[in-house]
Order: structure tokens, then sequence, then C-alpha cells
């Protein structure tokens, strides 16, 4: 843990284990703090606020731009500690290492942009004058599946704002967070302004967040049912909250678009860190005289995926993050194939060649998906790309929209007209027209429905940690 400037080592009477999901060895062991340490850490970041919030933003500037330097210089470190304890392979962890270092890098800059205005008043003795303020104290909480990206998302943000931080990481990617505060703190963030509370059980930490009487922002990205009881229990003592939650991304192909393309763009979105993204298609809808195609490349690529270490060469496929997640995939192909779905390639856990201690399931690509299925519901996180056909744009875009999610949507056509009836029709915050990799720390993200509140990354990023203050002067 990291507290006003102290780091704590693991002790131990108070540790756990962080494990690697590619062989379930122990990487290391982290402290295991609770509910004291997120008081601590909380009122070292109020106190550290008074000071923080005054620097200018060009100093702000200076330390996020050195941090992002360092993160960079730091890349092979980072990425190869993320490969270790969150599984996905070496090449994909260094673009997120790079992912991640660019939030520094945008929201370096976006700190100078904090512009206010001024508003004409009906009165000629009077002046309207708008300002922007930092909220104050923000809690931050993290996942595992962007164990580096997601944490710069929210502490590049509020940084540059003039804002404190506390941070729960995901109890499975401890190490990643201290390299990425490593990177803060080395960069010139002084003590206090950010602080890191690592602990086994979330709840008490999380209970800290949402009631201390000094945290006015509370920002979470995980799972839609943990989201929505902590941003009920923070609206509740009216803290801000920005939520980014789960998704249920459709991936839309229409008749004029190249199956063979299409598919292709399937297999690198839906695959990539073995399925576990919030923005990885859970349903794919295929045009039916397209279709056949489209699954026979689709399986055609899948099978050619080898699945191991993230750390050997040729390896696409990495581990689920622990046995929980191989047990949910498992559950629903068992579930699809039962009710009908046809199965082309997957759809069953591997444990040859020395994958037996790692939590692997091979990489399966499902077709005859009906709506009675778990996998058409349910968000997957796992390694299935599930088919289904239609006919009509409209039924297409119906069942596209058929979901209390809404984070990610995908669609493939050439023609314009339809790409922007699709773009205006789905209820989703990002879509990807003939693009699977819609993202940027340029770009806002963030989702409708149950996928969320608020956004992360671009102009509107940084919104989220200012509070918006207005002066009427009289002359
Ligand atoms: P999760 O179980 O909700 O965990 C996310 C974070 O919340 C972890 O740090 C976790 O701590 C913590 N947490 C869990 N229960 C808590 C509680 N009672 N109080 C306070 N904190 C608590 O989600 P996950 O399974 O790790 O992450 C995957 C989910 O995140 C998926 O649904 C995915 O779609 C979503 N996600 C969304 C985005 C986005 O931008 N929209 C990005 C990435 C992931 P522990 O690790 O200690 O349990």
């Amino acid at each position: 843990m990291y507290i006003n400037g102290t780091w704590t080592e693991a002790s131990r009477d108070a540790s756990f284990d962080v494990i690697n999901p590619a062989d379930g060895s122990v990487l290391s062991q982290v402290f295991d703090g609770g509910a004291d340490a997120a008081r601590d850490a909380i009122d070292a970041a109020a106190n550290a606020f008074k000071s923080w919030s005054k620097t200018t933003a060009y100093e702000r500037s200076q330390i996020l731009y050195r941090a992002y330097q360092l993160m960079l210089e730091r890349k092979e470190d980072l990425a190869k500690t993320m490969t270790l304890e969150q599984g996905k392979p070496l090449r994909a962890a260094r673009t997120e290492v790079q992912y991640g270092a660019d939030f520094l890098l945008w929201f370096a800059e976006e700190s100078k942009r904090i512009y206010g205005e001024t508003i004409p008043s009906a009165r000629a003795d009077q002046r309207f004058i708008v300002a922007h303020q930092p909220v104050g104290v923000v809690a931050a909480i993290t996942p595992w599946n962007y164990p580096v990206s997601m944490i710069t998302r929210k502490v590049g943000p509020a940084l540059a704002a003039g804002c404190t931080v506390v941070l729960k990481p995901a109890e499975a990617t401890p190490l990643c967070a201290i390299k990425v505060f490593e990177c803060l703190i080395d960069a010139g963030v002084p003590d206090g302004v950010i602080n890191l509370v690592t602990g086994r059980d979330p709840a008490p930490i999380g209970e800290e967040f949402v009631s201390h009487p000094k945290v006015r922002k509370l920002t979470f990205t995980g799972s839609t049912a943990v989201g929505k009881m902590l941003a009920g229990k923070a609206a509740s003592n009216m803290k801000r909250v920005s939520c980014e939650l789960g998704g249920h991304a459709p991936f839309m192909v229409f008749e004029d678009a190249d199956p063979v393309h299409a598919a292709k763009g399937a297999q690198l979105i839906k695959f990539l860190n073995t399925g576990q993204a919030c923005i990885s298609p859970n349903r794919m809808f295929v045009h039916a005289s397209i279709a056949e195609r489209f699954v026979e490349v689709l399986s055609e690529r899948v099978i050619k995926l080898r699945a191991g270490s993230g750390l050997e060469d040729g390896v696409a496929i990495g581990p689920l993050v622990n046995e929980a997640a191989v047990g949910k995939v498992a559950s629903q192909v068992d579930d699809a194939i039962a009710k009908g779905a046809t199965l082309h390639c997957g759809g069953k856990r591997l444990t040859d060649g020395g994958l037996d201690k790692g939590f692997y399931y091979a990489p399966t690509v499902l077709s005859a998906i009906t709506e009675d299925m778990l996998i058409y519901r349910e968000e997957t996180f796992g390694p299935v790309a599930a088919v289904m056909t239609f006919d009509d744009d409209m039924q297409a875009l119906e069942m596209a929209n058929d979901t209390n999610y809404g984070l990610a949507a995908y669609v493939y056509t050439r023609d314009i007209g339809r790409a922007m009836r699709m773009f205006e029709g789905l209820e989703f915050g990002i879509i990807g027209i003939n693009d699977i990799n819609p993202t940027s720390a340029a770009a806002p993200f963030g989702g409708m429905k149950d996928s969320g509140l608020g956004r992360e990354g671009a102009r509107e990023g940084i919104m989220e940690y200012l509070e918006t203050k207005m002066g009427g002067f009289s002359i």
C-alpha cells in the first residue's frame, strides 16, 4: 500500500497472494488493507488536496508528462508484470501500457484547457463568470482486465483537474497498480496526492469510499452489479459518481459487407484479451445471405489461435482470470449447445500440454444462437463468438438493442446511409463503423443504460473531476 507518501510492505499477518493465472503459481504477496487503511488514505488525500488544488495547471501538466515518459521508459517491465499477473500475451500487454500512458499525456495537455466563460447579464451593472474547480478527494476502484489503463484513465484526469486520489485496484492485479504508482511518484507527485489501498476483501474499503464525508467523488470500473450497489450508496451521500460497467456488444454484419473482412475483424476484437473486455462483441448478427461464409472464415481463423502462457511467442489466447471465469464460460457454451446452437470449434476447457494448471478455455465459435440462450443476455467475458442470422435491417437493430447494456457496438456495411441509420439507432455509447478499435485517449469512452454513467478520456473525461462555480458580480 502507499499512503501519504509511505509504502507499507506485506507482512505475515496482513497479506494476500497474487496468482499467475497461466499456471496457478504465487507471484508475490501484497498488503491486505481494509477500512482503517482506506480511512487513513482518505485523510491523507484530503490533507494533500489543500496544496495540490492550488498548484498551477502547468505544474500538474509537467508532472503528468514526466509520468507518461516514465511509463514508456518502463514499458517492458510493466508489460511483463501485466502478463504475469493478468495473463494477456506480452504483445497485447505492451499495447495496453502504451494506451495507459496515452491518458497521462492527454490529460497533461487537457489540464491547461480547463477554460471558464463569461455570460452576458440583462443588467448593465452585473457580470457573470463561470469557473471550474477540482471536486476534491476522488475514490477510484478499478478491475483486473485492463490493470494499467483503467488506472491512468481515472488518475490522469483527476490529477490534471487538481484532485487527490485514493485507488483500490482489483485483488487479482495489484502489482500493475504498484508499478503505475511508482511512475507517478518518481515523476514528482507529492505525498498524499495519490494513495493506493490494496486488499483481499473489497467490501470494507468500498464502504469507506461511499460513506466517508471527505470523499467527494467515486469513480468505478467493473461489473454492473457492484457498480449499481456502490453508485446507490454514494448517491445517498450526495457524492458524484462515474461508472464504467459491463457490456454486451452487438457485432452487425450487413449483406453489402465483405464477409471475409468482417470475419477477420470479428476474430481480432472478440478474442482480444481472451474475450475479457467490456467492449468485446457478445452477439454477432450476420445477414443470412453471407452468414455461412462469415462463420467459415471466422472458424478457420479461430482454430489457428494458440493458447498458452502470454510470455511464449506466438500465443494469442492467454488464460482466463480464475476458475470461476472458466466455469461461467463453460456454462454459457453448454447451455447454448443444449438449446440447439451449432459448435464449429472449441467448446471445452484446455488442459493438454501443461495447460491444466492454468485457467484456459478453447477459443470457440457457435452459430444458430437464439434468444432463449444465456449467451444472448449475459456478458460472457471469455473466448466465445456467438453468431446468429437476420434478414431485415430493422429486425437486426431491434435485436442489437434488446439488452440492458449499452457500451460498444460494431457495424460492418459499405452503405453510408445504412451506417448512419445504425449509428443513430443503436443505444450504445461507442459505435465502431467498419472499425474494431474505436477507442483512444482523445475519444470519449462510456456507456448508456446499465453500462454506466459519465465518460472517460477525451475533453469530457476531465469534466467528471470538476465542479462548476458561477459568480455574479455587481459592479
Ligand atoms: P467487479 O467484480 O465488479 O470488480 C471490479 C472492482 O470492484 C475490483 O476492484 C473489485 O475488487 C471491486 N469490488 C468488487 N466488489 C466490491 C464491493 N462490494 N465494494 C467495493 N469494491 C468492490 O468486476 P470484475 O469482474 O473484476 O471486472 C469485470 C467487469 O468490469 C466486467 O463486467 C467488465 O465489462 C467491466 N469493465 C468495464 C469497463 C468499462 O470501461 N466500461 C472496462 C473494463 C471492465 P476485487 O478485485 O477485490 O474483487
